[in-house]
């Protein structure tokens, strides 16, 4: 561990763990309350040394982390306004991190964790464009992997809590539902359809009272868990965070209630028990 690492658990209590709805990529030039819960977070959590995203966007058949010493912006969406692709977020790359993560997954018994040299994708900068709009925070990027399921990455989020006693913020960034082929079908500004609350209400009754037991199992327990998540991909990262903030994990934060259409953009706060102790 390096000295830097040892200081911050001198003087610092584990840093909170996040879980994000990104929204749609229009978020990004967004103003509206769920960009302003973002910036207003980040002002009021302790300073990272480092940012660890695991971004619903970069799906890998195993675990992998970025070395990338300064990251670029990937633009991985298409037939968006010109601006979006005029965004950049050029903080500098966090390898350290990412070497440290992989040393921890692999050690848990769930890598091997590959190395790769790439970029920020938008799961990662939408939120943090918001949050750290100086860009004077190295980040990485750790990837989910979608065929693997919730329990694979609630245990790499358990082999990762030590990063939060570091100073690293682990910044899940996926959606709460995500269903982009009934996006369509829920008019601007409308109530959210019942299919979505439904299911998201269940999500946050079962965060705040603990229950990561049926969190794990909700493709079963959840109410039309498959039609806010044709593919678990966006829903996976909330599972990274949650389990890096231990198995007594509390809520101590969130967004609710807001919604892009058919897009739920609830976000979560998680701290560990020994963290409010
Ligand atoms: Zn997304």
């Amino acid at each position: 561990m390096s000295a830097a690492a040892t200081i911050y658990n001198c003087i610092m209590k584990p840093l909170p763990t996040l879980f994000l709805s990104h929204g749609s990529p229009m978020m990004a030039l967004a103003e509206c309350a769920t960009t302003q819960f973002w910036r207003t977070l980040a002002a009021e959590l302790p300073r990272p040394r480092a940012i660890l995203a695991v971004s619903a966007h970069w799906d890998t058949a195993t675990p992998a982390a970025s070395i990338s010493a300064q990251p670029e912006t990937i633009h991985d969406f298409y037939g968006f306004p010109q601006p979006l692709y005029a965004l950049r977020y050029p903080a500098p790359g966090a390898p350290d991190v990412a070497q440290r993560a992989a040393q921890l997954i692999d050690a848990a018994g769930l890598g091997p964790t590959a190395l790769a040299d790439r970029g920020l994708d938008h799961g990662a900068w939408t939120p943090l464009r918001f949050m750290y709009p100086a860009h004077d925070i190295p980040v990485t990027q750790l990837a989910v992997q979608s065929r693997l399921g919730p329990k694979h990455h609630y245990d790499i989020g358990r082999a990762l809590a030590p990063l939060a006693d570091e100073g690293v913020l682990i910044l899940g960034s996926g959606g709460v539902s995500h269903n982009l082929r009934e996006w369509g079908s829920v008019a601007p500004g409308a109530p959210p359809p019942a299919w979505m609350r439904d299911f998201v209400v269940w999500v946050r009754n079962a965060l705040e009272s603990g229950d990561h037991a049926a969190l794990i199992d909700y493709v079963k327990q959840a109410p039309h868990a498959a039609r806010n998540h044709p593919a678990d991909e966006h829903f996976l990262p909330l599972f990274v965070a949650l389990g890096a903030a231990g198995a007594n994990a509390r809520v101590t934060r969130e967004l609710r209630g807001e919604a892009d259409r058919a897009i739920a953009l609830d976000g979560y706060v998680f701290e560990s028990a020994s963290a409010s102790a």
